[in-house]
């Protein structure tokens, strides 16, 4: 896939963002790097001298006064160098590192924060912002920034430093050339491999991610250890590390092999270099003192060269990881409508509503048109995989429709500002957290201006059942969940409270996606009869695979392959022979 933006492009933005989170850092980076640049070609320079000058004085010439000084000026030009590099050690470390990388892990979860809910269904976003954060906590952005500053640094040091030599004497040129551009071509390669190869193993590294974090969830550790599957989910974790780890392997071996040719062709090269420089003294082209200054200038030069070259020749990688970065934080982001509302006055209406998840050619739900009226209770039934959780989420406008149009009081979802719309909306999802927090904020995390409100919190405890509750934790500001020394509760509370916070919140529609649907069916019917009295002045959809509660329902909605099959209250339903009376005579006995 070809990168979206060019080096220059990648660049200016690295930059851009580096200066504006750390300005002193990137600043003193820069002009570092400046200082090392040039120190190499003027230690050449002044070696030369200084070598020169103490030869002559052996032979009994008065340079003495020349010897100092070059030498004194050898020994600043160090000083220099090394105040430099201790000043920016720790300004590179602290300042354009970790800072950045923090930075750059913000902006990620800034950026996550604001995309569309939909775009989690996406395996291209969730890819890509796989590899966002690995290009961030890698610190490869602090990378580039810090190489291209290498980039300017050397090339000032290789240039100023080959035109010493080059003035010495031209084949200097070449042969340095020759022995360090083998690391270019070799880096190159293996730069683009890399790349290639950590982008083919985004899908391996996430499943890597996922197995490692069922060893830390405790749902699932209960699980696995009563079923006894802990033992071949640890074996699928080892083996998919292995594959990821004998693929990058085989990736380091070609690496090395490259390098280590490389290296040889250094050590041929350098091993010229001194064979001419020796001619050239013995035919008396060059002194003594140049020629001791030449070998250290080419030795240095030769290193600059190859650390330039070796970063440029790790660029490519850098840069289409970076690339990956910024096409994240320029996906488009939620679409949030201008329109305030007041509330849900009258109705909220689907007009032929259809829709797939992304990367999916199947319609989740097909043709949906359906108006639930203010103050309705609503049972949406069906079975497993019929479309119910999609059609809530359609309704709580998390998801726009892929086809049709869906309306709160005739004005389109799409238009309506959703910070406004969810003052009115609470929901009782599927898979609620039990948060490890304290008994009043699990109960008033919904509505934190009442946080405080001890009455309404208990209030809210005895309509849902859960009296006994509060005596058994001890208090309101008790400490639930085992994971920082907490009370832990059972299923069925930690589901009560998931009730009680989804009616805390002062709202006018409420959905329940069939959290009791793990409670036994008469248990669920009770909870539910509870849930609807409670919720008799709000708009409520309850989304249910049970008939239990269809009785007190105003209408039921009955869900099949996507569709609305039959809508009606229980009588009308079950006078006809169709889905909802079919699974009425399944379900019966249930509640007998
Ligand atoms: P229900 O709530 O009735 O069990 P869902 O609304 O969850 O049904 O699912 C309806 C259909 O959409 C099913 O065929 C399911 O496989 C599919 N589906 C659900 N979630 C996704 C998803 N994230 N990506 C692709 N297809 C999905």
């Amino acid at each position: 896939m070809k990168n979206k933006y060019n080096a220059l492009q990648i660049l200016t933005k690295v930059y851009r963002h580096t200066l504006r989170a750390v300005p002193f850092s990137g600043v003193s980076g820069i002009l570092n790097y400046l200082v090392q640049g040039l120190f190499p070609a003027f230690t050449s320079l002044v070696q030369a001298r200084l070598f020169d000058a103490a030869y002559s004085l052996t032979q009994g010439v008065d340079t003495l006064t020349i010897v100092i000084l070059y030498g004194s000026l050898f020994v600043v030009a160090y000083a220099v160098v090394y105040i430099f590099q201790f000043i920016s050690s720790i300004t590179i470390n602290a300042g354009i590192y970790e800072r950045c990388t923090s930075y750059y892990n913000m902006k990620i979860s800034e950026k996550t924060a604001a995309l569309p809910l939909i775009s989690f269904e996406d395996v291209n976003v969730l890819n890509l912002q796989n590899r966002a954060k690995d290009c961030a906590e890698r610190e490869i952005l602090s990378q580039i920034y810090m190489s291209s500053t290498v980039f300017i640094t050397s090339g000032i040091s290789v240039i100023s430093t080959i035109s010493v030599l080059a003035a010495y004497n031209i084949w200097f040129v070449p042969i340095s050339i020759f022995s360090v551009l083998p690391y270019f071509i070799a880096r190159i390669l293996r730069g683009k491999e890399f790349y290639s190869l950590k982008k083919a193993q985004a899908k391996k590294t996430r499943r890597l991610d996922y197995l490692w974090g069922l060893f830390h969830n405790k749902q699932a550790i209960k699980e696995m250890r009563v079923m006894g599957f802990g033992e071949y989910l640890a074996q699928k974790w080892v083996e998919t590390r292995d594959e990821v780890n004998e693929e990058l392997w085989q990736q380091n071996i070609k690496d090395g092999k490259s390098m280590l040719f490389c290296d040889t062709l250094k050590i041929i090269g350098y091993g010229l270099s001194i064979l001419l420089a020796l001619l050239l003294v013995v035919n008396g082209h060059i002194s003594i003192g140049i020629f001791g200054a030449c070998i250290a200038a080419f030795k240095s030069m030769q290193e600059s060269t190859k650390s330039f070259l070796i970063d440029l020749g790790t660029m490519p990688e850098k840069m289409a990881f970076a690339n990956d970065y910024f096409e994240f934080l320029d996906l488009t982001e939620d679409h949030n409508g201008i329109k305030s509302i007041d509330g849900i006055k009258d109705c909220i209406s689907l007009s032929n509503v259809s829709f797939a998840y992304p990367n999916s050619d199947d319609y989740a739900l097909k043709n949906v048109s359906l108006t639930i009226h203010k103050g309705e209770k609503i049972v949406v039934l069906g079975v497993n995989g019929s479309g119910k959780t999609t059609l809530s989420k359609i309704i709580l406008g998390i998801y726009p429709p892929s086809q049709g149009e869906m309306r709160y009081d005739n004005i389109l979802s799409s238009d309506i500002d959703k910070n406004s719309l969810y003052t009115y909306i609470s929901v009782i999802p599927q898979n609620f957290v039990s948060y490890s927090l304290t008994l009043r904020e699990n109960i008033a995390i919904s509505d934190l201006r009442h946080l405080q409100d001890d009455s309404l919190i208990k209030h809210s405890l005895a309509s849902t059942g859960l009296q006994s509750l509060l005596s058994q934790v001890g208090s309101l500001d008790e400490q639930l969940g085992p994971e920082f020394g907490g009370k832990e509760l059972s299923g069925g509370q930690w589901q009560k409270i998931a009730i009680a916070r989804g009616l805390f919140k002062t709202s006018e529609l409420i959905i329940l996606d069939e959290p009791t649907s793990a409670l036994d069916p008469v248990l669920e019917t009770e909870i539910l009869r509870q849930f609807i009295e409670i919720a008799k002045n709000k708009t409520a959809v309850i989304i249910s695979h049970r008939v239990g509660l269809c009785k007190l329902a105003d209408r039921i909605i009955v869900m099949k392959d996507g569709q609305i099959c039959e809508i009606g209250t229980h009588y009308d339903l079950i006078e006809k022979d169709g889905e909802y009376r079919r699974l009425y005579i399944s379900q019966e006995q249930w509640y007998r």
